[in-house]
Formats: structure tokens, C-alpha cells, sequence
């Protein structure tokens, strides 16, 4: 109840003059002139209220139980929204308090919180007014008093009175300051005491591989590594070289090459003795894995072996006994590799892909499958250098922020939806011009919901729009088999257009593919559309991107982020931006696992709380000295903080 803050205060201490009133928010004193009363299904009391500077005319809508309440001569409080309509000004009155006599009005800052229909705002006001005092009590005071005075926070329970409960709004400020303070303290403590912890155990198999291990590799590859990804793998050979296990988070937007990167780990760790792990959300992209690091790896002979779900018994067996006695040197799979029968002879490095994708106890089962592995994460969904902070806060993370060289951007159009046959001539051209397109749709069949469905779109588009193109469909529903048998005669070229939905998303290698058409496009948010569109623009032919829109001004405002950038990092950041306004606007439920700090606009405090932090773990790692015991209770109170800790 604490940790709800207000998002936003009424300043309801000193009223205004009613002859000084303008159209908006007001809050005043006045005495009743005259009262009207309508009864009827729309019931109104109108009270004209004046004071010394004029008079208006307060409206009670709907509130018949105010009817013979209000006489001439009385004084009355209230506030609501004025309109200035006819000769007099009118206040719809949304709170109203009578006043008796002189007595004096006494006004205060009102928090305003984010509520719902079932929960409004002024009950959750009431209830923690009623609680403040207790609810402040039981908490504990852990902030190091020197932070304190450095920071010049206010003491525990001035902070928490003056967010909710404010007598100026300079206490809301400075009270906020401790509270995000405290939080991030929390969160980088928690990050700190992990990294501590796990250089402590160490455990892992340090790496040391002969000196021209990287030149070996390179010399088998088609192409020169980039700069970044060759500064990423130095990263990586630097943490695989000691005995605390890696943990390490690679983030570089589709295309940018990190099968190249994650080939040079499992490279590293063949020649330190080692097998690897490569875990993928989906088959498809597991295949596309395993076929794509077999002729990187062949060189140093390692031999990769696949392990799905859809395999069968036999070839289950066949591929298990190769991991367990270590003839396999890289297994690749999806969640089937997280099975008990999959075990393996020294397993030494974990690589998980689109690690979002999966759950903290499944990228934990993996790792479990060696006592100290070093792991690598990858995604594709660049995170906000900001956000990274809080999120990953355990984690060291490389970016690989170029791509390699001979990529066009991939042009990207806003389409109206009443255009949509313009783009699908655009569509034709491409295909005639022997390439081939994707159509993506929100939904897979045609439901209760309005939206595109792929199932409608494959349909229509080939019995009226391209009825001499071969079409094909590819969604989620579909038995894992036929999904690879859609995709991999898309891959040969055999069907010119795929309409999808966003199974397609993530990691699908095409190069042929030109196009890339969303429907409803504004159902997706900015990070997923970055991803679809990541489909093409991967061979050297230009690329397009058509995001089909309703014709709606803030969409289109939204969708021109893409328009204007193909950099990954920069639409995150955008996308980040604009979901927070959506959460100030109170238009978006913040998740449970939302901080009340606002990393974007609060990072200056994060980097000085986890400066703080890293200075008092690195002194005292276990937190164990007597004046850090309540420590333990600041992390054991933030939600985010103690997640970390529990989480691999
Ligand atoms: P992603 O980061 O999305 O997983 P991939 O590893 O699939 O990207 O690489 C995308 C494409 O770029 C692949 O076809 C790959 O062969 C190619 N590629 C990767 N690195 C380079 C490079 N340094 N030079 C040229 N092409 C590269
Ligand atoms: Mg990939």
C-alpha cells in the first residue's frame, strides 16, 4: 500500500476568488445566494455561491440526497471543474464539504491515485490515510544514517508522510527522493552481493586457449568479423579465462551476427575440454541454429547434435548418449534439452537465446546441468541502457552496435488501412521481381476479436488478391512438423508469400525475402514490430517494411519511430519513452514487477546507489558486519531486489 504512490496531488489548500476564476480545476469557499432543486430520472441541485470577488453557480448532477440540504446563508466548500459558459461561471462539483458558521476552512494537499472502477481513488486515499501511521511504523529504518545525511534525505517516516500525506509540495519531492533512493539501493545491493557471491565460489573451468585460437577461426570464416563482434568475443575469451563462471548478457539487433559470437564461445570452451549448451525458444530456430554453427564449428571438429521435442525415441536415445559421453560437443535444442534423460559428460558453457523467451527456472534447469557453467544470454531485444541497470543489474553486458557491412536499412511506410491495395501491388512488384514477402497478422483465426487473423488474410489474399502466386500460412497452432515443413519450403523458395503471425519474429533467416507487410500494426508494440520487420533486409536486395494503420494520429505519431530509425537501441528507448507517458496518462497498469523508481528519469540516483552499494558489498560481502544486518532487511523489503537474489 506504501509503494502506491500518488500520480498526481490536488492543491487544495487555499481556495480561490470566485471572480477570479478560469475554465478548469478549482477548488473555493463561498455562501449559498439561492438553491434549485430538479427532480426527475437527471436529478440537479444548482446552489449560487458567492463570495466578496463575485458569484457562481455550483452544479450537483445526480445527487438527489443533497435535495433540502443546502438553505441560504450557508457555507459551503467545493471543488470540481469550472466552464464559463453562460453569464454566470458554472463549477460541476465533484467534492463539496459544508462549513459551519466562520468556521475556518482548512485546506490540504489531496493525493490523487491510480485507481480503478472497482478500487477509485478516494477509497484507496481513505484507507491509507487511516493506515499511513502504522504502515510507517512497521518499517524499518535501514538506510545507513551517513547516506543520509550525504544525501540530505529526510528521516524514514518524513519521506513516506510527505508522498502520501504532503503539507507542502516541496515534501513530495524530497520524500520521493529517499523512497526511489532506498529502492534502488535495494536492487543494486541485491546485484552486488550475487556478483560477489558467484566470484566467491568460482567453480567454473578457466579457459586458456592456445594464442592463435581466434586467427584459427577466423581464417575458416566467409567474411571478416566486425569490429564489435570481434570486441565482444574478446569480452567473452577475458570471462572464460577465470574461474568465476561467466554471466554474461549479449544484446545485438537482429542481423548484427551473434551466431558468429556465440560459435566463438562454444569454440573457446571445445578447447578448454568443454561441451556446450545451446538452448533456443522455438525449433525452428534451434534448427536454423544448429545449421548454422555446424560449418563454423566443422573446422575445430566439433560435432553438433540436436535434440527436440518432435524427435523420435530412437533418435532421442542416439543423441543423448552422444551429449552424455561427450562425442557431441555442442548440443542445441529447445526446452527438450532441459529434460532429465539429456545429461552430459562436462558441460561447461550455456548459451541461451531470446533468453526472455524462457522462465528463470528453465534457464536455472540448464545451468543445473553442470555445477558452475559459464553462460552466455542472448536477445535480440535491445534493452535501454537504463533499464538494463535495474533489469540485468547481475549481469556484464556486451552490445554488438554494428552491423555487418552491405546492409541497406530496411525502408519502412506507414500504410492507411483503406490504401492497403497500393501495398499489395507494392507486395506483387517485389514478388514478380523474383522475391518473396511476408504478411503478418495479431491472430491466427478469426475470433471474437476484430483483428487481422492469418488464417482470413492467407485466404482472401490468395483467392482474390494473388491468385496466381503460390501463398502459404504459418502460425502457432499448427503441429510443430508442419510449421518446418512451411517455413522450409519458404526457405527453398517455393512459396512466394507467407502470411504469419509473429512466429515469424524472432531469428527466421530468409535472405530471399523482401517485404515485410503488418497488418493492424498498431496492435504490436514498437520492440516487436523492430523484430518483424529484422525479417527482412538480410540478403544484399533492398527491403521494405509496410506497417498497415488505422488512421489515427498518436498510432501514427508511434509508428514513426520506425519510420525515422532502424536502430534497435533507439526504438527501445522511444518505446520506453512513450510507455511511460502512456503510464503517467494512467492509461497502462504498471506490472507487479514495476519499480517505483523510474530508472529513465531517475538514473543519475540508481548510479549513486549502486555506486554506494558496490562500496559496502566490496568491504564486506556477506553484509555481515554488525551495522549492515538491516541491509538484509532494505533487499528483503524491495520486490526487485530480493528476486535477484533468489534468481540464478
Ligand atoms: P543475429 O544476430 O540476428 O542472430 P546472425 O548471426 O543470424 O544474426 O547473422 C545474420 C547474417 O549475417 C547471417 O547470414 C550471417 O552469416 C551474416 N553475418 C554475420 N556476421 C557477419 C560479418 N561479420 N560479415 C558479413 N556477414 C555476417
Ligand atoms: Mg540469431
Amino acid at each position: 500500500m506504501l509503494a502506491h504512490l500518488p500520480r498526481a496531488y490536488r492543491d487544495w489548500r487555499v481556495p480561490q476568488a470566485i471572480g477570479t476564476l478560469t475554465e478548469g480545476e478549482a477548488i473555493l469557499v463561498g455562501r449559498v445566494q439561492s438553491v434549485k432543486e430538479r427532480a426527475g430520472r437527471f436529478p440537479l441541485v444548482t446552489v449560487n455561491l458567492a463570495d466578496d470577488t463575485g458569484m457562481i453557480a455550483a452544479k450537483f448532477f445526480g445527487r438527489r440526497h443533497l435535495f433540502g440540504r443546502f438553505a441560504p446563508g450557508d457555507r459551503l466548500f467545493v471543488s470540481g471543474r469550472v466552464t464559463r459558459a453562460g453569464l454566470l461561471p458554472e463549477i460541476n462539483v465533484t467534492a463539496h464539504r459544508e462549513l459551519r458558521g466562520d468556521e475556518p476552512y482548512v485546506g490540504e494537499i489531496v493525493p490523487v491515485y491510480g485507481a480503478s472502477k472497482d478500487l477509485p481513488t478516494r477509497t484507496i486515499r481513505t484507507t491509507i490515510a487511516k493506515n499511513l501511521d502504522r504502515l510507517v511504523s512497521a518499517r524499518v529504518d535501514a538506510l545507513p544514517p551517513a547516506l543520509v545525511k550525504q544525501h540530505g534525505f529526510p528521516p524514514l517516516r518524513e519521506a513516506w508522510f510527505g508522498v502520501h500525506a504532503p503539507r507542502d509540495p516541496a515534501d513530495v519531492e524530497r520524500g520521493r527522493g529517499r523512497i526511489v533512493f532506498e529502492e534502488f539501493f535495494g536492487i543494486a545491493l541485491a546485484a552486488a552481493l550475487k556478483r560477489a557471491r558467484r566470484e566467491a565460489a568460482g567453480g567454473a573451468t578457466p579457459i586458456e586457449p592456445p594464442p592463435d585460437w581466434y586467427e584459427r577461426f577466423v581464417a575458416e570464416l566467409p567474411f571478416a568479423p566486425t569490429g564489435a563482434q570481434t570486441r565482444v568475443i574478446e569480452q567473452i575469451a577475458r570471462d572464460m579465462r577465470r574461474t568465476a563462471p561467466m554471466n554474461r548478457l549479449l544484446q545485438g539487433d537482429v542481423g548484427s551476427g551473434k551466431t558468429l559470437v556465440a560459435a566463438a564461445a562454444i569454440v573457446l570452451a571445445h578447447l578448454g575440454g568443454l561441451q556446450s549448451a545451446l538452448m533456443a525458444p522455438t525449433e525452428i530456430l534451434a534448427a536454423q541454429h544448429a545449421q548454422k554453427l555446424a560449418p563454423l564449428l566443422l573446422p575445430f571438429g566439433i560435432a553438433v547434435e540436436a535434440v527436440f521435442s518432435s524427435l523420435g525415441t530412437r533418435e532421442r536415445r542416439t543423441a543423448n548418449e552422444r551429449i552424455a559421453s561427450g562425442a557431441a560437443s555442442l548440443a542445441v535444442g529447445t526446452h527438450a534439452l532441459l529434460t532429465e534423460s539429456t545429461d552430459f559428460a562436462r558441460l561447461g558453457l550455456v548459451i541461451i537465446d531470446e533468453q526472455h523467451r524462457f522462465g528463470v527456472e528453465q534457464r536455472a534447469r540448464l545451468r543445473a546441468k553442470s555445477a558452475a557453467p559459464h553462460t552466455l544470454y542472448m536477445t535480440a531485444t535491445p534493452i535501454p541502457r537504463t533499464l538494463a541497470q535495474t533489469k540485468y543489474a547481475d549481469l556484464d553486458v556486451s552490445i554488438i552496435d554494428e552491423l555487418p557491412p552491405g546492409r541497406t536499412p530496411v525502408a519502412t511506410f506507414v500504410v492507411r488501412e483503406n490504401r492497403k491495395p497500393l501495398a499489395y501491388e507494392f507486395l506483387r512488384k517485389n514478388v514478380e521481381a523474383g522475391h518473396q514477402a511476408y504478411v503478418v497478422a495479431p491472430a491466427i483465426d478469426v475470433g471474437e476479436t476484430a483483428l487481422s487473423s492469418a488464417l482470413k488474410e492467407a485466404e482472401y489474399i490468395a483467392r482474390e488478391v494473388f491468385p496466381d502466386l503460390r501463398v502459404a500460412v504459418l502460425h502457432g497452432r499448427l503441429p510443430s512438423k508442419e510449421k518446418d515443413a512451411v517455413m522450409a519450403s519458404f526457405k527453398r523458395g517455393e512459396v512466394d508469400i507467407l502470411v504469419a503471425t509473429t512466429v515469424v519474429e524472432v531469428g527466421v533467416d530468409v535472405p530471399n525475402a523482401s517485404v515485410m507487410m503488418i497488418l493492424d500494426a498498431e496492435r504490436f508494440g514498437l520492440a516487436t514490430l523492430h523484430q518483424l520487420r529484422g525479417r527482412v533486409g538480410r540478403g544484399a536486395a533492398e527491403s521494405f517494411c509496410i506497417l498497415v494503420a488505422p488512421n489515427d494520429a498518436e498510432v501514427i505519431e508511434r509508428l514513426d519511430v520506425l519510420v525515422e530509425t532502424n536502430d534497435g537501441f533507439k526504438v527501445a528507448e522511444e518505446d520506453l519513452r512513450l510507455r511511460k507517458a502512456g503510464v503517467l496518462a494512467g492509461t497502462t497498469q504498471a506490472g507487479a514487477n514495476d519499480t517505483i523508481g523510474n530508472i529513465v528519469d531517475d538514473f543519475k540516483l540508481y548510479m549513486e546507489a549502486k555506486g554506494s552499494a558496490e562500496a559496502i558489498v566490496s568491504a564486506d560481502p556477506e553484509l555481515a558486519a554488525p551495522e549492515h544486518l538491516s541491509l538484509r532487511a532494505l533487499i528483503d523489503d524491495v520486490a526487485a531486489a530480493r528476486a535477484l537474489l533468489v534468481t540464478a
